[in-house]
């Protein structure tokens, strides 16, 4: 494959944007050459701009759940528009897919619509803070919870690929309220409790991690969090950014029967427009202004666009029960099918997945945190990563993200997909 006007067009986007990209990893930083600019997309497959088609398991890092240009959102969007693109005032729509995010997750009564998972992740440690009167977090190495200050201690996603866990910037003052733990290390997490008597808000955790290759949560190490906060007046919150609408209807509090106190969103729930929410019991939620002291606005939150494209995204999941299902097959099928070629290649690996979230890692043993989310081969992982985009498959450009699966791929595409990885296996 060519990559010419590609690499012409990177040369240019330097020149004005730091580093050519509008966020780090696509910068392809963590593999090497030059990355590769999208002219557009529909269903499972991406058209770039050397003319290239490539099948897409990043899907936007996630909201594609349903394929790229999907029409019922596509077909709302473009109606909106028409009818103006923001007011900055209170819109029918705005409730209507509130009430329905509500009624497809449990134990949330209201839900506030920001603009990104940063924002609702943000929030809602603001939230957190108010309402318990306390400062202090914990939060999970290799958890990425969106850039904020107080989130960029050990993160991962972008921060692992360029090696910078903390990132300058974020004052020590701040830093000092972020208490670290190991993901499924609820020990870690005692020990922390112990020491912080009565002064931690919130435990902050994706509840299936994806940002450092996806971790599924140890048997039990949920539950136990669960309990650890409800004896500690401590809040639990789900970063359901990634989970949230594509695990299952309801997210990770749906698939694990576990309550969170507060749970954020983002990705799927924008249809692919710039989205995130905050969403809590009532109890909680009426803190926030207006009705209480702890403040969060935002002028483009619950912008008509983006509600309209949410909602249209909401309502196909919502009414189409065969979707989760279907995902679950097609990444179980995909699943088996790497695991049979890359034994037969002698390739030394291990496969997480949870439902449609899956990553491949280039170590023999299990990869349960962040320490050893960090020991895979990286250098096998280039390798995998531009075998593939040789032969037409795009994953996602470092070895610390998830593969977001999307229901437009056909099993033809999986098949493709396996062979690609059979002969890319040969010059691992
Ligand atoms: N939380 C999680 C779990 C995420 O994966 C991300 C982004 N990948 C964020 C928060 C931040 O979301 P955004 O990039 O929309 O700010």
């Amino acid at each position: 494959m060519l990559y010419k006007r590609s690499s012409e067009l990177f040369v240019e986007a330097n020149k004005v944007i730091p580093g050519g990209v509008n966020s780090p990893v696509r910068a392809f930083k963590g593999v090497g050459g030059t990355p590769i600019f999208v002219k557009e997309a529909k269903g499972a497959y991406l058209y770039d701009e050397d003319g290239n088609r490539l099948i897409d398991y990043i899907n936007s890092w996630g909201p594609m759940i349903l394929g790229h240009a999907y029409e019922p959102v596509v077909n709302a969007v473009v109606e909106k528009a028409k009818k103006g693109t923001s007011f900055g005032m209170p819109t029918a729509l705005e409730t209507e897919i509130a009430q329905l995010a509500v009624s497809m997750v449990p134990n949330i009564d209201k839900i506030r619509f920001v603009n990104s998972g940063t924002e609702a992740c943000m929030s809602a440690i603001r939230l957190a803070r108010g309402y318990t009167k306390r400062d202090k977090i914990i939060k999970f190495s290799g958890c990425y919870h969106g850039h904020s200050d107080s989130f960029l201690i050990a993160a991962g996603s972008g921060l692992s690929t360029f090696g910078m866990p903390n990132s300058p910037g974020v004052t020590e003052g701040t830093a000092k309220d972020t208490l670290l733990a190991s993901y499924n290390d609820i020990e870690n997490v005692k020990a922390l409790f112990e020491a912080n008597k009565n002064q931690i808000a919130a435990i902050i955790v994706e509840p299936v991690a994806g940002n450092m290759g996806c971790i599924p949560p140890a048997k039990g190490f949920l539950e136990a969090l669960r309990s650890v906060c409800s004896e500690n007046g401590t809040l639990l919150i789900f970063d359901e950014v990634m989970t949230g609408f594509r695990l299952a209807k309801g997210g990770v509090q749906e698939l694990y029967g576990i309550q969170a106190d507060i749970v954020c969103f983002g990705k799927v729930i924008g249809g692919g427009l710039p989205v995130g929410a905050f969403a809590a019991r009532e109890e909680i939620m009426n803190h926030l202004a207006p009705l209480g002291p702890i403040y969060q606005a935002g002028t483009l939150s619950g912008n008509p666009l983006a509600m309209a494209a949410g909602y249209e995204m909401l309502k196909a999941l919502n009414t189409d029960p065969g979707i989760f299902s279907r995902l679950e097959e097609k990444t179980a099928y995909l699943e088996s099918g790497i695991q049979k070629v890359l034994t037969d290649a002698n390739v030394v690996f291990t496969i997480n997945r949870v439902g449609s979230m899956i990553s491949v890692h280039f170590d023999a043993n299990p990869v349960y945190d962040f320490t050893t989310a960090k020991s895979g081969d990286n250098e096998t992982f280039k390798k995998f990563f531009h075998g593939l985009l040789k032969r037409g498959i795009y994953i996602a450009p470092s070895a610390y993200e998830t593969w977001f699966i999307t229901d437009a791929l056909t099993y033809e595409d999986l098949d493709f997909t396996i062979a690609a990885i059979q002969e890319t296996a040969k010059e691992l």
